[in-house]
């Protein structure tokens, strides 16, 4: 009798029953908005009516000037990798079936970064200001999470 664990991590029947991958859990109305946004395949900031300055994660007062006021801007999505790790060990089991992947942290043009995961890169082409795009993960019938992926790969595929 096999041991599942004689299996590669994609192969082992836990992984191919993985449960749905965990959506985010906002904890005020301003971070609800943020990920309500990325629903129409779009991503938005705050930015500050005070400084001009954007933000993430989302707040309801500016870092840099104080003021309270804010519109959301679409982003252009594009930036370039600031950081990342590759996680070879699935800490939620809705992961298992894809490691190792690419926990990332993006710049973007905006000048915000944030934490993402970097998909369709093959781990030698990871570097410091690989150009990057937002793309969307639907991680279930009704929600996205913004990913990004390498520039070249997705002029590729057009
Ligand atoms: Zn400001």
């Amino acid at each position: 009798m096999s041991d599942e664990k004689d299996l590669p991590p994609k192969m082992r029947p836990s992984a191919q029953a993985a449960p749905a991958k965990p959506k985010p859990r906002p904890q005020d109305p301003v971070e609800q908005e943020f990920w309500n946004r990325c629903q129409d395949g779009n991503l938005y900031f705050q930015q500050c009516e005070g400084c001009g300055s954007f933000r993430h994660l989302p707040r309801y007062m500016c870092a840099r000037c104080g003021s309270p006021e804010w519109s959301w801007e679409h982003s252009t999505g594009n930036g370039t990798l600031f950081s990342w790790t590759v996680t070879h060990q699935a800490l939620h089991p809705a992961f298992a079936g894809e490691i190792p992947f690419i926990a990332a942290v993006v710049e973007l043009e905006e000048g915000v970064r944030m934490a993402t995961r970097l998909v369709d890169c093959a781990l030698d082409e990871l570097e410091l200001d690989l150009p990057v795009t937002l793309d969307f993960e639907p991680i279930s019938e009704d929600f996205r999470l913004p990913v990004f992926r390498p520039v070249a790969i997705a002029r590729a595929e057009g």
